[in-house]
């Protein structure tokens, strides 16, 4: 896809031109052992071939791991060809069924983080819980459908979970702010999410995903109720996993399917790794 000035941002083009200079340059390479996560969010059936583009990229260069395989990884039992990748979606957006299309036909497993209160919300009040819990700006040029703003049901997901795909909690209101929760309300966000999904999918969830900006929906108390309640927590800090590391603190690269090419190899390179070193190490000293 290329720079479209109505749906991108000038920093998308800022990134689709270093992207395209860091890719000539080599500087995608990775090591077998690495775990490179992918996060993405809304999938409008409009980008969906460019998101079969994105797929195939990535599974050209990755060795693309199933959500099961995550113990393995983090154990260094996981032997890989290649770096790993997982592919994880955030919110639970309708829209994500088109993706899921595509990832059926490659046989990729993806692990989506979704919110028992967008999912509960009655049918006329999921859009309005998605502009005021979730998404408060939304470009009418990339999200315009109805699936575009509302969630997967319970039952699609209980069908993804039954084709090999995994469901993880993403609080239960997407509104945490860590400064701003008394602990009954961190409790509710963190493990009444939990308890939800495995109340009605009858499944364990082993994988929590912080909200917006995990510096500020996740402090302290909220770390430790994660700990305590979730074998992995993936977060919103960007960077690469190695085995052997900490799986309470898994790093994401960021990555929309409406993004020109050149911005998504920017997202899945490492020049810009650097400039999140101070921000891990603010989480890692919470
Ligand atoms: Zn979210």
């Amino acid at each position: 896809m290329v720079f479209n000035p109505q749906i991108h941002s000038f920093s998308l083009f800022a990134k689709s031109i270093l992207g395209r200079m860091e890719k000539m340059r080599g500087g995608l390479k990775y090591e077998k052992g690495e775990l490179l996560v992918l996060n993405y969010h809304s999938t409008p059936k409009k980008f969906i071939t460019h998101f079969q583009e994105q797929v195939k990229f990535l599974a050209a260069h990755f060795d693309i791991i199933r959500p099961d395989q995550l113990p393995d990884f983090f154990n260094g039992t996981l032997k890989t060809e290649k770096c790993g990748l997982l592919f994880t979606f955030d919110d639970g957006l309708k829209n994500n069924l088109h993706a899921v299309e595509i990832m059926n036909g490659l046989n990729i497993k993806a692990l989506f983080f979704v919110i028992p209160g967008f999912i509960e919300a009655p049918t006329t009040e999921q859009k309005k819980f998605y502009l005021r819990n979730i998404r408060p700006v939304v470009n009418p040029r990339i999200d315009d459908k109805e699936e575009d703003f509302t969630p997967m049901s319970w039952d699609e997901l209980r069908l993804l979970c039954a084709n090999g795909h995994a469901v993880g909690a993403h609080t239960l209101t997407h509104t945490l702010v860590a400064a701003d929760s008394s602990d009954e309300n961190s409790r509710i966000e963190v493990i009444g999410s939990k308890e939800r999904i495995e109340q009605v999918l009858s499944l364990k969830t082993v994988s929590f995903c912080s909200i917006n900006d995990t510096l500020q929906s996740v402090g302290k108390k909220e770390k430790e109720l994660i700990a305590s309640n979730y074998s992995f927590h993936f977060t919103t800090l960007p960077g690469l996993n190695k085995k052997n590391t900490d799986r309470l603190f898994i790093k994401r690269r960021n990555v929309e399917c409406y993004w020109p090419t050149g911005a998504f190899y920017y997202a899945i390179g490492r020049s810009d790794l650097g400039r999140w070193e101070e921000k891990i190490k603010m989480y890692g000293d919470l």
